[in-house]
């Protein structure tokens, strides 16, 4: 990665978003500075079209942006994951078509596999994909909660589906526009507020075989491969809200002042800047190894999950020290602290709740052991140009 390449598109993305904060509802605005400056392709091999600047590389530009805002952040994460799960499956013909419009700017995609009924426990989801005698594909079902939709870049969705055989499962990039495809109820959710979350209905929307995902019956493969991707780049934000916190609490320790002394000069809350900096460092390093370890083609499952859970279970307790050291400043609306509040949950919940990270590692360490480190030599595939 080239270091001096990945600090100037940090340095124009953090002036990018500071220009655009401050907008209410989904920061569309924001989101179309970032667009325009290309940061959808930061992660993406060149021979896709991408700046070839890995994992490392975005995470590196995900924790700055949650740093300002976790919303922008998330919507910015949501958009990759649909790209990463793009060009692990792509065919040379859909990366023309698909790919690289989305790479190019020209829109963002959802990832949609969570159901009302089946969140955790993927492989339950009932959305069916039929065969249709002239080859096209008929889908129907509903998707719940899902991220980024709705808005005006908003072009579609990567829909997991049950079928063609009842037991296996094969991914379709769906446009916003297909017939029988529509937006169900935003769901309101108290940390993400601004990311657009709705569910989705699919009502007997028929597509062409060339928006399939890979092979039929193997969306759930490339599903897994994207989700190990996505708990990095959650991590990633996980680590810019720690810094947040750690930052914004450190400043206001030090200006705000009790009993005669600035707050800091009292041993208890120094302990908890003290804390907050070391949560911060923790969620970094996990992160860094994770994102590491996929740009070197490692295999990711274990890597990710650990990345995740430390990283997330540092942004809630980040979350609660940075509201702690504000006091009651740090439970008003609006404020960055109370936003943090909400957003450090979802991290806890996407992308694989921590009970189901712990599913990921349990059966590892039940099957062939923990290992202390990334092994050094790649045993899997690396994902295709992400
Ligand atoms: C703001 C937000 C944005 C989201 N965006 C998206 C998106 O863009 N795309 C998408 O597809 N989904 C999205 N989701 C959905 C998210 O991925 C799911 O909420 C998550 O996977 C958990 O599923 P669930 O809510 O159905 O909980 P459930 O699966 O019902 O689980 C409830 C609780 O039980 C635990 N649990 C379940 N099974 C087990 C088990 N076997 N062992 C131990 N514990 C278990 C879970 O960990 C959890 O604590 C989003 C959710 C939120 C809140």
């Amino acid at each position: 990665m080239a270091r001096a390449a990945l600090e100037e598109w940090r340095r124009r993305i953090r002036e990018a978003v500071g220009a655009a904060a401050g907008d209410g509802g989904y920061p569309l605005e924001a989101v179309r500075r970032l667009l325009a400056l290309g940061v959808q392709r930061i992660p993406f091999d060149p021979t896709v079209g991408g700046e070839g600047l890995g994992l490392r590389g975005f995470t590196a530009v995900l924790e700055d942006i949650a740093a300002v805002d976790g919303s922008l952040a998330a919507v910015v994460m949501g958009a990759y994951s649909a790209g990463a799960f793009l060009a692990s499956a792509a065919t040379p013909e859909q990366r023309r078509a698909l790919l690289a419009p989305l790479l190019a700017g020209e829109g963002m995609y959802a990832v949609a596999v969570t159901e009302p009924e089946a969140g955790t426990d993927v492989a339950a989801i009932r959305t069916r994909c039929r065969r249709l005698p002239d080859g096209t594909w008929r889908l129907d079902g509903r998707k719940a909660f899902i991220s980024n939709t709705g808005h005006e870049l908003w072009r579609g969705a990567v829909v997991l589906a049950r079928g063609p055989d009842p037991d296996r499962h094969t991914a379709f990039l769906v446009p916003a526009d297909a017939p029988g495809f529509s937006l169900g109820p935003v769901r309101d959710t108290i940390g993400w507020s601004r990311v657009g979350v709705h569910d989705l209905v699919l009502d007997g929307v028929v597509v062409g075989d060339e928006r399939r995902l890979g092979e039929p019956g193997k969306g759930m493969g490339l599903a897994l491969a994207t989700f190990d991707r996505g708990r990095v780049a959650v991590a990633s934000l996980a680590c810019g809200l720690c810094r947040a916190a750690w930052e914004e609490a450190d400043a206001y320790a030090r200006r705000r002042h009790s009993f005669g002394d600035p707050l800091v000069a009292h041993e208890a809350v120094a302990d908890h800047v003290l804390r907050l900096w070391r949560l911060y460092n923790r969620a970094r390093l996990v992160t860094r190894q994770a994102a590491e370890a996929a740009d070197a083609g490692l295999p990711l499952a274990v890597w990710a999950a650990l990345a995740k859970w430390e990283a997330t279970d540092a942004a809630v307790e980040a979350a609660r020290l940075g509201v702690q050291v504000m006091g009651g400043r740090g439970l008003l609306r609006g404020t960055g602290a109370a936003a943090r509040w909400g957003d450090a949950k979802v991290l806890e919940i996407v992308e694989g709740t921590t009970e189901a990270l712990t599913l990921v590692l349990r059966r590892r360490l039940r099957r062939e052991g923990l290992a202390a480190a990334p092994e050094e030599e790649p045993r899997g595939a690396a994902h295709a140009g992400a």
